[in-house]
């Protein structure tokens, strides 16, 4: 028999406490510090998240660490998201398709590799413009680096008609096309150049800019956005400025806009949940506290 008082036995059980981390080089701007720590506290859990500036010379070492049971599992930043790949036991299939890990967990000393930047587009999306994918005709991607990978996944896992991605370099457009291309049947991944941009404008459902073009408050020289239709969903993956100039002209022409900023949180949340076993949520509170770090900075 339980000696236990009813309100001690009533009590889920605790989660198990573990420190985690977050890794790159440089890693002072990193936030997801602020995002962990916020949830830490909020679910009570005796455990920390700490970051740590790691040399690429210095990753395999890092590595060891984790493998000898340092840590539960933690965030890979720039610039070892690619080179991670190769030091991770086990590879979830997005990961290996991306080509980049940014989450690791560790279970039974093996480091079990992740790339969570998917499901954050998505879920940014789905949260703040519900039913952006009914009828996801056709989707333009700006930009054909790391964050281009994860998105063109995402548009193929909800099954855009038609995906066109539109570099500045256009042989990285067209390696990607060609990658992606092997992983759908149902999505028809093109690319174009920046200058045939206005072609696919007016039937696009969706334009998402992956670039870095929009840090700081710079913008596109070639991209006019009065060719889009006035359905036409624009996101970006920039949250420095939160309202970034691509977004700022789309508003100003009536089109519907969602930022950058509800991915970084949402790419946050399948991490947490695998190392503390809670599930945590993105609440406006959470949003408000990243928002008034970015206007710090
Ligand atoms: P990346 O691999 O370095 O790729 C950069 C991309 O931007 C390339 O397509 C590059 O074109 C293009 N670009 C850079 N400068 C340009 C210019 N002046 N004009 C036109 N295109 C230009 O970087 P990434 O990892 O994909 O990250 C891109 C941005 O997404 C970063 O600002 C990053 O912070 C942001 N991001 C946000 C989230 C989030 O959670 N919200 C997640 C991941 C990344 P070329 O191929 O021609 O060089």
């Amino acid at each position: 028999m339980s000696h236990e008082p009813a309100h001690q036995a009533d009590k889920p059980p605790a989660a198990p406490p573990g420190n985690a981390f977050v890794i790159g080089h440089p890693i002072s701007h990193s936030r997801s510090p602020l995002i962990h720590r916020h949830w830490l506290d909020q679910y009570g859990l005796d455990a920390t998240y700490k970051p740590h500036e790691i040399l690429p010379r210095e990753l395999k070492r890092f590595f060891s660490r984790i493998r000898s049971g340092a840590f539960i599992g933690g965030n890979i930043t720039l610039p070892h998201k690619e080179p991670a790949l190769a030091l991770c036991d086990q590879l979830s299939r997005e990961a290996k398709i991306i080509g980049a890990v940014n989450t690791i967990h560790v279970r039974n000393a093996e480091i079990h590799g992740f790339n969570t930047d998917v499901y954050g587009f998505l879920a940014n999306l789905d949260q703040n413009a519900p039913g952006w994918d009914d009828n996801l005709a056709s989707a333009i991607v700006l930009g054909a680096g790391g964050a281009a990978r994860a998105v063109i996944l995402a548009l193929i896992q909800r099954r855009a008609t038609k995906i066109i991605i539109v570099n500045r370099t256009e042989k990285k457009a067209a390696n990607l096309a060609t990658h992606f291309s092997a992983h759908t049947v149902n999505t028809n991944i093109i690319f174009a150049p920046p200058g045939e941009f206005n072609r696919f404008a007016p039937t696009a459902n969706l334009l998402v800019n992956t670039t870095s073009v929009g840090l700081n408050g710079t913008r596109h020289r070639w991209i006019d956005l009065s060719g889009l239709d006035r359905s036409a969903l624009v996101t970006d993956i920039v949250y420095t400025p939160l309202h970034t100039p691509l977004l700022k002209e789309a508003a100003g022409l009536g089109l519907s806009v969602c930022d950058g900023l509800g991915m970084l949180l949402h790419q946050a949340v399948p991490g947490f949940e695998l190392w503390f076993n809670v599930r945590p949520a993105v609440t406006p509170r959470l949003r408000r506290i990243i928002q008034a770090d970015i206007h710090r900075s």
